[in-house]
């Protein structure tokens, strides 16, 4: 594409591209040459060229940077990136580094390049008018040219350039007004930009290329540099290249700075960290049921019984007895027709979400939704419209706003950071009115709420949304994950769900212990009534309203303060970590006590004490 207005030129550029390119490629020079920078052209000229002959590849020139802060600086390290050249060369040519600097400086109208002679010290382009231009040249990547890509576009040229035999260097300026980078290039150093070789404005620029070679050569050089078609391979969209590990230490860096980097800690076992006896208040064993004796022996029989793993997904050779039973005794527990058991609470919310979203519609999602719920979102690519948190209002009026296409309605029934429960019965009562799927996260509510640990259901008394999704990593104390609701929903799900097909089906000992853990929850009630007095026994401490579940967070609010109190509670023998941003927003670092009902009433009123004393 060649753009020029009243016969001077504004834009100019090529390049070589599949033919099912053609089509973008030629709309997006039009593009530019209709806004370039230096005015919009009136005559523009593409022309598509048919290439038949084998196009070379050559890599692009490793790229440096030299910041610099006035243009003198620049042509300095100009001169000095010359000097460099020709001392790599043979022997050192006769020129004038200052006469080369001078003959690019005064390159005029000339839109090509000068090539200069370094041995005879003087200019040799055979048409000084138009010079040389290089062309025949691509890029790899598929960039878009609408708007100039300065560097990428140079770096292309003058890698192309650079493999020229004859050529052992290039000085460039660019005559847009509006870039004041330059560079020289060479096959010795590459490609070295210099930030600033004139003022923003100045029309004036140039290119030279610096010739050591014989007479008799130049016209095969410039034939190559015009006319050989050439593929440069690797050229970065941009020049700041940063290698993995600067990648890596920048990133860590920035999240110490900012009081939210996590080590983290080895727990030994249920009463003891870092080696030391403690008093955890961090689990979501709430029940102690992951060292219940029970637990361990049926999981224990049911390795021996049927090996450590599954060996392969569900719907492979993945499902056994274990799975079976724990799907049926999980829907019964939760009072639905059908459930499906997955790795981990994670992997059902990631992949229920976008099964669901797929049958079309919006997601309508609380602001303080798990991370897992949030991930499932984006995973469905559906549109997901956060509603302010626990504020049935705003939930209705978007609800109602698209009520046309409908959708998914998607809540924690207890939010894992703050301990309160949704409005259930309202949130049933929306999804209704207004033709959405319900799906409740009952992580932290399952084996808690309600006077037989059922759940949010059982705990207002009303009944249960579509889609119950939950974890066997809290009050059961196992692992996995699982799903409940209609038959026809969980049949929908077995077919759809990609965590659910292309995952190993979780551990058969691990399916068996949390079926037991689900039958001690239904034969001993007590220790959800022992739950509930240890949640008083802490909120009368503090002299709080009693809560409905056993997370109680503790606000502190500065990262580094959280993290200070949190580390002084576990010299004093109480484990209670510090939750921040990202978990939380920023600002609202908390300590997040989680009881359990083994823990003894001195344990509660021993850590409320040191809480009070230590975050003064
Ligand atoms: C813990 C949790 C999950 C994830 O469950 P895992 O089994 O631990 O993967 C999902 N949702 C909520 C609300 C949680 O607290």
């Amino acid at each position: 594409m060649r753009a020029s207005k009243d016969g001077e030129h504004i834009s100019g550029a090529e390049e070589i591209v599949e033919s099912d390119r053609v089509k973008e490629l030629s709309q997006q020079l039009l593009v530019r040459a209709l806004s370039h920078p230096n005015g919009a052209s009136a005559e523009i000229n593409i022309k598509v060229e048919e290439i038949k002959t084998k196009i070379d590849k050559v890599s692009a020139l490793p790229v440096t940077t030299l910041t610099v802060d006035s243009a003198e600086q620049g042509w300095l390290e100009v001169k000095r990136q010359l000097s460099n050249i020709f001392a790599k060369l043979e022997s050192r040519p006769a020129s004038n580094i200052d006469n080369i600097i001078a003959t690019l400086k005064n390159t005029g109208k000339m839109r090509g390049a000068i090539i200069y002679d370094i041995r005879q010290n003087k200019c040799i382009t055979p048409d000084p008018i138009r010079g040389v231009r290089v062309s025949c040249v691509g890029a790899d990547n598929a960039r878009s040219y609408a708007n100039k890509n300065h560097f990428a576009e140079a770096l292309t040229l003058a890698s192309k350039t650079a493999n020229a035999k004859v050529i052992v260097g290039e000085i460039c300026f660019s005559d847009d007004v509006d870039y004041v980078t330059g560079y020289v290039a060479s096959k010795y150093f590459g490609y070295v930009r210099i930030t600033k070789l004139k003022e923003v404005g100045e029309k004036r620029g140039g290119r030279i290329y610096l010739y050591d070679g014989s007479k008799d050569n130049i016209k095969k050089c410039i034939d190559y540099l015009e006319n050989t078609p050439v593929i440069v391979t690797g050229v970065p969209e941009s020049p700041i290249i940063e290698s993995k590990t600067d990648k890596l230490t920048k990133a860590i860096a920035q999240k110490k700075e900012t009081n939210i980097w996590r080590n983290i800690r080895v727990r030994n076992n249920s009463t003891s960290f870092d080696g030391v006896s403690t008093v955890i208040m961090a689990s979501n064993d709430y029940l102690g049921l992951s060292t219940h004796p029970q637990v361990v022996a049926v999981s224990a029989n049911a390795v021996k019984e049927y090996g450590v793993g599954a060996g392969a997904s569900r719907l492979v050779t993945g499902t056994l007895p274990p799975h079976i039973d724990f799907e049926s005794a999980i829907a019964k527990f939760k009072g639905t027709e059908s459930a499906m058991l997955f790795g981990s609470g994670y992997a059902a919310n990631t992949g229920v979400i976008p099964a669901i979203a797929s049958l079309g519609g919006v997601i309508l999602s609380d602001e303080l939704n798990h991370a897992s719920i949030i991930d499932g979102c984006k995973l469905s690519k559906a549109e997901t419209i956060v509603y302010c948190h626990d504020d049935m209002t705003d939930l209705e009026n978007k609800a109602k706003q698209y009520k046309w296409q409908g959708g998914l309605i998607v809540s924690d029934a207890v939010f894992s950071m703050d301990g309160d429960v949704a409005n259930l019965p309202k949130l049933l009562e929306i999804a209704d009115k207004y033709g959405y799927f319900l799906m409740i996260d009952e992580a932290h509510s399952t084996g808690v709420l309600g006077s037989t640990g059922r759940g949010i259901a059982e705990h207002y008394g009303c009944r249960n949304p579509d889609i119950i999704m939950g974890t066997c990593g809290k009050a059961l104390g196992t692992e996995g994950g699982f799903v409940c609701g209609s038959k026809e929903l969980i049949e929908y799900l077995t077919n759809s769900v990609r965590s659910f097909i292309f995952s190993t089906a979780i551990a058969p000992s691990q399916a068996v212990a949390a079926g037991k853990a689900l039958d001690i929850i239904k034969s001993q009630p007590e220790r959800i009534e022992r739950l509930k007095q240890n949640i008083a026994l802490f909120c009368k401490e503090f002299n709080m309203p009693i809560s409905q579940t056993p997370i109680i967070p503790i606000i502190i609010g500065d990262e580094k303060k959280a993290v200070e109190v949190s580390d002084k509670l576990l010299k004093a023998g109480y484990y209670i970590p510090a939750i921040r941003y990202p978990t939380v927003a920023k600002g609202t670092a908390r300590l997040r006590v989680a009881l359990s009902s083994e823990h003894t009433m001195e344990q509660i009123i021993g850590a409320a004490k040191a809480i009070k004393e230590l975050n003064k």
